[in-house]
């Protein structure tokens, strides 16, 4: 076999094989085995380009860039879907239909509504060529590249398929996808993302594709479009299934109102078990001659209808509210009330966002409130009964002091939230920076649990982040829980954190907006505590991708003189804020630019970056003519492979890069 049909079979192969994974569930292979042959086909593109070829199973993990999504006009307009929430209605659009197209219609697809973002695929001669968001239902955004990394959508099709067709389908974020996603948000102190839903359609308008192949994204299709080779719509899917489309096997073809509300039924009791979230369901004429004499009207189709569920919802006593201080200061009131049951879950609060929520509502205590738990993970007050209210005195006024420490609120311009500022003295805030400081990804103190740091916080044993190096053993043995032995191993954790070097340090005292990759990257920059601190404005603004809020938090942080005192504290306890200059590998790296695209095996992106810096390198995060080596892994990026070619970069290995270190 030669090169190019190697390189032919082992496509052939991986498409297959992840066809099966990704849409039924079957293993054909090992994982192992599977990502050695995407090795060998990766080496096998990278040494013989001329074989490139766009759709090739590599192009799943992503790589291409996309600063600006291009839009284009739909071929066939995406329009809405009419709904209800009544049977009633949907009875009364049977009717409309029967009567509207002079016949009995006893020919329906029942479909889950699935709850993501609409695309529409266009395939050509069994190849994808473009995939475009619904936009304004005219005209949509191309994000093929980003489409491309999604691992159940077809990249080349299988079996006997049209020469030309568009199929339409939800890309959505699997339940525990976005909850692990959010997660490891949470573990990089990062924003949450709100609902599965948002996250896929923000997803998908990534600039960088190989951040959404992470994300987990998968697609459902549920319409083919301009397509006659079938009469019936609920067959072409079946097709479809055989060219490699995941079509969810809830699809029901129905004959009568009432295997349609049979269906309505039966997924009102099954959807809360559902590992994706729905919005109700899609009842559609399954005939498409049917389909296309009764046509559109200006927005939706009169041929479908979708049915939505109503959320659960119950009354109860709103008991009172309470305000509850993020580790940021941030301030959640919780309203509490009578426990009710939601979907199977004991509720007795839920969240009142914010001043502007509160206001809006304008609820008393006392108030009769309706709680409703829809899609949605958490419950959320919707409104209150009018003829049953709480006594007019009880109206419920945003709180001006923080409940914790007495201090004044304030409300930034442009935001929602209120904060206390006072986060040298607020409780809360001291234990919420105290459990960030001590946490893995920090200063990394093993021994040092939240509930420990509680404990400690509680028995005045820390009061904040500089009293965890005074902890002795004495100072613990008669705590609650806390045998001798514990106590040894918590003073020994806090002795081996003092090695952490200046970038996690910097992380871990918690400035807003400093994570840990910014950490990294001012530690690199400015050495020293010192020089951070008495960086001017220029000086902050030369860093690569450090803006102005970033620059304002940090402003903010150090202006503040008891956050100086606790460095100094932080400093004479022995931790380092300073970059160890002597611990530096070399100084090899002197005046070299690099840049890194792709994933590497032996050394993580951090791992590169920290070494770059270490050994007296710089980086940037696009390809430029000050660019003097691009640091290439696995199916770096087209473009950037592209750019280096052009300003002919040499692109080296990680072993490269690790040769270079060595001399
Ligand atoms: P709406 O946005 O509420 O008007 O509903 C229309 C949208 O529902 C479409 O653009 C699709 O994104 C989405 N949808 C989800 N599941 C289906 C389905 N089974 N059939 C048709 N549309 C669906």
């Amino acid at each position: 076999m030669n090169q190019e049909e190697r390189i032919k079979s082992l496509r052939n192969k991986l498409h297959t094989y992840n066809n099966a994974y990704y849409n039924k569930d079957e293993s054909l292979i090992s994982d192992l085995e599977f990502d050695m042959l995407l090795k060998e086909l990766e080496e096998l593109e990278k040494k013989y380009p001329q074989f490139y070829d766009e759709n090739s199973p590599t192009v799943r993990v992503g790589g291409e860039v996309t600063k600006k999504f291009e839009s284009f006009n739909h071929n066939y307009p995406m329009y809405s879907l009419a709904n209800t929430y009544s049977k009633d209605e949907i009875e009364e659009w049977i009717h409309r239909i029967e009567k509207k197209s002079g016949q009995n219609i006893n020919d329906f697809s029942c479909e889950l509504k699935y709850d993501g973002a609409s695309i529409n695929l266009y395939y050509e001669k069994g190849r994808l060529k473009r995939a475009l968001t619904r936009g304004d239902g005219v005209k949509g955004d191309d994000v093929t590249s980003n489409i491309k990394t999604i691992k159940n959508i077809p990249l080349i099709l299988k079996g006997t398929y049209p020469e030309k067709f568009e199929i339409r389908g939800e890309v959505i974020l699997p339940i525990n996808s976005f909850n692990s996603l959010n997660d490891k948000r949470k573990e990089q102190g990062l924003p949450l993302f709100k609902n599965p839903r948002n996250t896929a359609s923000g997803s998908l308008k990534l600039q960088d594709s190989k951040e959404v192949a992470l994300r987990g994204l998968k697609c459902f299709f549920y319409s083919i479009i301009g397509e006659k080779s079938s009469l019936y719509h609920s067959e072409l899917l079946e097709k479809s299934r055989l060219w490699g489309f995941f079509i969810p096997e809830s699809m029901k073809r129905v004959k009568s109102k009432d295997e349609i509300f049979n269906f309505i039924d039966f997924w009102e009791k099954k959807r809360v078990g559902l590992p994706y979230e729905i919005d109700g369901i899609v009842i559609k004429v399954n005939s498409i001659r049917v389909q296309n004499e009764l046509d559109f009207t200006a927005k939706v189709p009169r041929w479908a209808i979708s049915y939505k569920y109503r959320a659960e919802r119950q009354k109860t006593k709103l008991l009172s509210v309470k305000y509850q201080v993020g580790r940021t200061g941030a301030i959640t009131p919780v309203a509490n009330f009578e426990p009710i049951n939601l979907s199977g879950t004991v509720v007795k609060r839920a969240s009142l966002h914010n001043s502007d929520q509160i206001e809006k509502l304008g609820l008393r205590i006392g108030d009769y409130v309706f709680v409703e738990k829809g899609g949605e993970i958490i419950p959320k007050i919707v409104g209150f009964d009018k003829l049953n209210r709480g006594n007019f005195h009880d109206l419920i006024k945003f709180i001006e002091y923080c409940p914790d420490c007495g201090s004044k609120l304030e409300k930034i311009k442009g935001e929602a939230q209120h904060y206390c500022k006072d986060e040298n003295n607020c409780k809360t805030q001291i234990i919420g920076k105290i459990q960030h400081f001590v946490s893995r990804k920090a200063m990394n103190i093993e021994s040092l649990g939240s509930e420990r740091v509680i404990l400690l916080f509680q028995s005045g044993v820390i009061n904040n982040i500089a009293d965890i190096y005074k902890i002795k053993i004495d100072d613990l043995v008669n705590l609650e829980g806390m045998a001798e032995k514990s106590a040894f191993n918590l003073v020994e954790s806090i002795k081996q954190s003092k090695k952490q070097p200046f970038s996690k340090v910097l992380f871990s005292i918690g400035i807003r907006h400093v994570g840990e990759t910014v950490a990294l990257k001012l530690a690199n920059h400015f050495r020293s505590i010192e020089n951070l601190i008495n960086a001017s404005y220029e000086d902050l603004t030369s860093v690569q991708e450090i803006g102005n809020k970033i620059i304002n938090s940090i402003g903010n942080y150090f202006n503040n003189s008891q956050n100086l005192a606790i460095i100094e504290k932080l400093s004479e306890a022995g931790l380092n804020f300073k970059i160890d200059e002597n611990k530096n590998k070399s100084n090899v790296l002197n005046g070299i630019t690099f840049v890194i695209s792709g994933t590497f095996e032996l050394l993580s992106r951090e791992k590169i970056k920290q070494l770059v810096f270490e050994n007296g390198g710089e980086f940037s995060s696009s390809v430029n003519s000050k660019t003097n080596y691009i640091i290439g892994g696995q199916s770096i990026g087209p473009s950037k492979k592209q750019k280096a070619e052009n300003l002919k970069i040499p692109i080296i290995s990680e072993k490269d890069f690790l040769e270079m270190l060595d001399t």
